[in-house]
């Protein structure tokens, strides 16, 4: 059968320009579009439309029809958006890109590493501070022994599935308004694989792959702090046609401590001392994580006051020595006093309680008295 000119078969003159190409095209499409005209011959017009509007629609493609006629076009190996030929090939990406295909073709047989895991650990506020060396105990998905993981029954062996021919992808041709598209899927008949498996190994069932609870022995570094991983390599899911394991990587959390607060390598903690032991003065055990050591409180400590013990907080987890402890005082106000106290303080503040402060302070509270006072 030979082709009708292109020219005639949108009804347009040779010089036509390209909106009345555009136009007759799109009345002709509407007309004998496929989903809406059943008549017999409706698909073949439509295609024959298309195909002479993918030509003429376009400058270059029509001149070389112009001069060449049908063999001009096809020596071009004229694809585009209609050409069916080339869709196997470098098209087909193009088009998955747009019609949500299966993205990038990929073959099913090259070795790929196995996918990485992730744990959590939770760790006590001192465990964090000085480490540990602890097994964990995983699920885990382990190469199959039975089989190796080929999932085929040993001695028998696993074939090319015949419908893609090995690749696990399967390609179908549609047509649509824009042109002949072409929709890649993974493949039902292998899942993907590219393989059939006619005999199963009874263990793994054809995965390839069996569940089993692992044992690693991780260690963790003195001086962790929440939110960081270990990564121990080659711990995570097996490769799949060869490739290289995952890596394992354990999430550091970390539970909070009744008195002690972190901060990188500082550690924060309040202190409270007796009205008495703040004025007085007082040589105390203050605990620390390495222990108690001892702290001299001054006389007339005040609320706030922050005491730094250097070196008394949490190794640095990069081996750069310790961080310090910050221990503020917080003065308690004493509350069920007996009788005889209400008595000692009453005389206290008498004999000039409130003097007793330092100049400064005692500068500011007489200021503060006499903004209050009523004239
Ligand atoms: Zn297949
Ligand atoms: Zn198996």
């Amino acid at each position: 059968m030979s082709k009708r000119d292109y020219y005639e078969v949108l009804g347009v003159e040779k010089n036509a320009s390209k909106d009345e190409i555009k136009k007759a095209y799109r009345k002709l499409a509407k007309k004998y579009h496929p989903d809406s005209n059943k008549e017999e011959g409706a698909a073949d017009k439509f295609k024959e439309a298309k195909e002479a509007y993918e030509v003429l629609g376009d400058e270059n493609k029509r001149a070389q029809y112009d001069q060449f006629g049908h063999a001009g076009a096809q020596s071009q190996g004229f694809g585009g958006f209609g050409g069916a030929q080339d869709f196997g090939g470098g098209f087909g990406d193009i088009f998955d890109m747009f019609f949500g295909g299966g993205g990038r073709r990929r073959d099913p047989n090259a070795p790929q590493q196995g996918a990485d895991l992730q744990y959590t650990m939770v760790l006590d506020f001192e465990e964090a501070i000085f480490g540990k060396e602890t097994d964990i105990t995983l699920p885990k998905e382990e190469t199959c022994d039975t089989c190796s993981g080929s999932g085929a029954k040993p001695g028998t062996k696993t074939k090319t599935c015949s419908h893609c021919n090995g690749s696990g992808q399967l390609n179908t041709e549609q047509n649509t308004p824009f042109g002949k598209v072409v929709n890649r899927r993974v493949c039902h008949h292998c899942n993907g694989t590219g393989k059939i498996i006619p005999e199963k190994c009874n263990t793994c069932g054809g995965s390839g792959k069996v569940k089993k609870r692992r044992t690693i022995h991780i260690t963790i570094p003195a001086g962790i702090d929440e939110g960081q991983q270990i990564r121990v390599t080659g711990k995570g899911e097996p490769g799949v046609n060869g490739g290289p394991p995952g890596d394992l990587f354990v999430v550091v959390q970390i539970n909070p401590h009744e008195f002690y607060q972190r901060e990188g390598d500082h550690i924060f903690c309040e202190l409270p001392l007796t009205f008495a032991q703040a004025a007085l003065g007082d040589e105390l055990e203050v605990p620390t994580v390495h222990g108690k050591v001892k702290l001299k409180i001054p006389a007339g400590t005040q609320t706030g006051k922050t005491f730094r013990m250097k070196g008394k907080g949490a190794p640095n987890v990069r081996g750069y020595g310790y961080g310090d402890q910050h221990i503020k005082v917080k003065v308690m106000t004493p509350t069920n006093l007996s009788d005889r106290q209400k008595e000692l303080l009453r005389e206290f503040n008498e004999i000039g309680g409130n003097e007793a402060t330092d100049e400064q302070d005692s500068s500011l509270f007489e200021r503060f008295k006499k903004a209050f006072k009523s004239e």
